[in-house]
């Protein structure tokens, strides 16, 4: 018996991971046809200054909803884009849209508002991919401060030396480059002098704690100091509640996003919620 338990142990684990890469398959073949079916759409969440509250940007997400898979999460799709392809042609489109949108509304939100764009480390490392974003940034007539580029630390490992050309070459331009989900992964402070980063977006898994524990305020509490010495800005990603908002502001803290302010929206929302109300603040200071 004991033996038969342990072969259905096995044989649901085989299962599993059978299914696993069926439904990978599937994802990737739907996916194949997404963008062409109007299936993905762009969200815009706020962000917003951590001493007045006032809107200074958005961050670009990208939104799937498939007819039967429903609404596909990124964190389970855009790994599968990855390592596809995909994301070369997916990600084009989703900077076409962000600009695009940016554009339209520059004259509403300032001068300082910007547009933030997450590229994937495949897609960064496509060859081209500082002329693309030049041609992007000049056909929808944006100043090219206006937009800011989101990697993640999986990208500087492989190829470090293309990857500071590109982003120095970005700088050049005047397109800025943010340092995304900073304190994940593990060389993050030799990473801050070997490239050329504007932002870091401290993870909100140091967020989410920061009213009971201590150690998480600490980290990043360092990250804003260490941040500031370098001349870099600082986002803080996952705010949730007035307690975290307030600790931010007061650590000095630049920019401030999440659910607190507001979730990421379609852009039709974004502008009735944010655009059109220019005096908005996520609060009174
Ligand atoms: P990210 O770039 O770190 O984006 C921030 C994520 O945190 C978003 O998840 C956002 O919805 C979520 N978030 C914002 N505020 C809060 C909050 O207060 N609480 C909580 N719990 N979450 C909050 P989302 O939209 O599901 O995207 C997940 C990830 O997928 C992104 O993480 C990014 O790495 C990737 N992604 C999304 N859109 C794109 C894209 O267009 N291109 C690429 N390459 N990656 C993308
Ligand atoms: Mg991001
Ligand atoms: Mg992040
Ligand atoms: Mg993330």
């Amino acid at each position: 018996e004991a033996k038969d338990a342990g072969r259905n142990t096995f044989r649901f684990f085989n299962q599993k991971i059978h299914d696993d890469s069926v439904a990978r398959m599937e994802i990737e073949r739907e996916l194949r046809g997404a963008l062409d079916r109007g299936e993905l759409q762009v969200h815009f969440q706020p962000l917003v200054a951590a001493r007045d509250g006032r809107l200074v940007g958005a961050e670009a997400l990208l939104r799937w909803t498939h007819p039967v898979l429903g609404r596909v999460p990124p964190d389970r799709f855009i790994p599968i884009a990855e390592q596809s392809g995909l994301i070369v042609s997916i990600g084009s489109w989703v900077l076409d849209q962000a600009c695009g949108h940016a554009a339209c509304w520059r004259e509403a939100c300032g001068g300082d508002f910007v547009i933030a764009v997450n590229v994937s480390p495949r897609q960064f490392a496509t060859p081209g991919l500082v002329d693309t974003i030049r041609a992007c940034v000049e056909r929808h007539a944006i100043p090219r401060n206006q937009l800011e580029i989101e990697v993640t630390e999986g990208l500087l490992i492989r190829n470090p030396g293309e990857v500071r050309e590109a982003m120095l070459a970005l700088e050049a331009i005047g397109v800025t480059v943010a340092l995304d989900d900073f304190g994940t992964g593990y060389s993050s402070l030799s990473y801050l002098r070997a490239f050329p980063f504007h932002t870091i977006k401290i993870d909100r898994s140091f967020i989410r704690d920061l009213s009971d524990d201590a150690e998480d305020c600490a980290l990043v509490v360092a990250a804003i100091r260490m941040a500031r010495a370098l001349g870099l800005r600082v986002v803080a990603e996952g705010v949730e509640t007035e307690v975290q908002s307030r600790f931010l502001a007061h650590q000095e803290s630049d920019v401030l996003q999440g659910y607190l302010f507001g979730p990421p929206i379609p852009p039709e929302d974004f502008v009735a919620d944010w655009v059109h109300n220019p005096s908005r603040r996520a609060f009174s200071s």
